[in-house]
């Protein structure tokens, strides 16, 4: 039991989340709240990033989870917080950022795109229209004819004005605003010799299509960077557009790592007398399974088919495993009727644990009604949830410090 749920319900995600939920909650809402996308977000962004820097962290996590924000304040060592920009550089493994050594070098745009679980199997290209600044090829990025940039004049270059009040007498107070000519720019441009294709801006807006090659076996979360994609600016080295993969969740197959998971349900009497079943893979083919005569699948029981899961990246031909996840389903109540019961019993083996009734003639006889304990209390987890617990714990860990650095495929 936590003592506050802030950070977490800022990330939107319950306090028994895993550490790769918690990555995946904070790279999807980090990327739709970073001020170049979402400017009107106000404090958002660094609230997510504060949130993630908490719970991403063992120590800080157990801190704030055992006394709330008061405690992590009062634990000092370690205290405050690092810049959202700085963790989202470290989470993206540097991208995002232009802060990098070498020419000066324009900013970094990342872009989420959304995949389907077929895609990752079978690998495919997709088209991304974007929207970037181009050079003007008409100006040649100088915005208007040869030797029209001129140096501001109002504020000789400087690209503010400085206004000094007189306060009193020996008292004055000196004032620094952004030059009202060249709103900063240092330089302007006369109306007549003005590039007419991007009216002095340098830079013109233009639509770019990239052609994103999802590779098999590609990872949610996973970057493909394209070099030098990004606006472009006088003076400077464009920075790199990099798209971020976001696995969309299938409604067959669940993906852990390189195995898939598939929920077969299955009847009682499959369970207990055999069954045949198909499953249709990713890319299309019939799988046909098929339990050994005598052979009885138990309720929440795993099978695995070998080499039948994702595809390894950089090497589709090796897969994972598809693991099959047994849901045995139980008849209703009175499905037989009372007078066969026993012809059941005589064929099933005989009952370990209910043949000692103790002092019978004492007991007091007792209702049994039905009870659902996760009716009964909000907190209590389904039981599909626990199952697949299993899988969850060996997922990588070790933020930050080592946030979290995917494989960057260049294009
Ligand atoms: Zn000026
Ligand atoms: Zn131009």
């Amino acid at each position: 039991m936590v003592k506050e749920t802030k950070y977490y319900d800022i990330l939107g995600v319950n306090p028994n989340v895993s550490e790769q939920e918690l990555k995946k909650a904070y790279r999807k809402l980090a990327l739709k709240y970073h001020p170049d996308k979402n400017p009107d977000a106000g404090d958002k962004f660094k609230e997510i990033s504060q949130a993630f820097e908490v719970l991403a962290d063992p120590k800080k996590r157990q801190i704030y989870d055992e006394g709330g924000e008061q405690a992590l304040k009062e634990g000092g060592g370690d205290s405050g917080f690092h810049n959202p920009m700085d963790i989202f550089d470290m989470f993206f493994g540097g991208m995002g950022g232009g802060r990098n050594r070498g020419p000066r070098k324009g900013k970094d745009v990342i872009h989420q795109l959304n995949v389907t679980l077929d895609e990752l199997y079978k690998g495919n290209t997709r088209k991304l229209a974007i929207q970037k600044n181009v050079i003007c090829d008409k100006c040649n990025g100088r915005g208007g004819k040869e030797g029209a940039v001129q140096k501001c004049g109002s504020c000789r270059g400087m690209g503010v004005e400085v206004h000094i009040r007189q306060l009193g007498p020996g008292m004055v107070q000196q004032m620094q605003t952004t030059c009202r000519t060249c709103k900063g720019e240092r330089e302007v441009i006369n109306e007549r010799d003005r590039c007419k294709k991007c009216e002095g801006q340098k830079v013109a807006r233009e639509k770019k299509v990239l052609e994103v090659h999802i590779d098999k076996g590609m990872t949610d979360g996973q970057q493909i960077k394209f070099s030098g994609e990004g606006d472009q600016e006088p003076g400077l080295e464009p920075g790199d557009i990099c798209i971020v993969l976001e696995e969309k969740p299938h409604n067959v197959f669940t993906r852990k790592k390189a195995d898939l998971i598939y929920n077969m349900k299955l009847d009682l009497i499959d369970s207990l007398c055999g069954f045949k079943r198909t499953i249709t893979t990713l890319d299309g083919r019939v799988l046909v399974i098929e339990t050994k005569p005598g052979e009885v699948i138990k309720n929440l029981e795993y099978r695995a088919i070998e080499n039948e899961g994702m595809p390894k990246y950089k090497s589709p031909f090796e897969r994972g495993r598809l693991i099959i996840a047994f849901d045995v389903v139980f008849p209703e109540n009175n499905f037989l009727p009372t007078d066969k019961l026993n012809k059941l019993r005589s064929i099933l083996p005989p009952s370990q644990f209910s043949s000692q009734l103790d002092n019978i003639n004492e007991a007091e006889e007792c209702v049994l009604h039905p009870y659902d304990p996760n009716m009964a209390n909000s907190k209590g987890q389904d039981r599909y949830h626990e199952r697949h617990q299993v899988y969850d714990s060996d997922d990588e860990g070790g933020m930050p410090g080592g946030a979290q650095r995917v494989q960057c495929a260049s294009n």
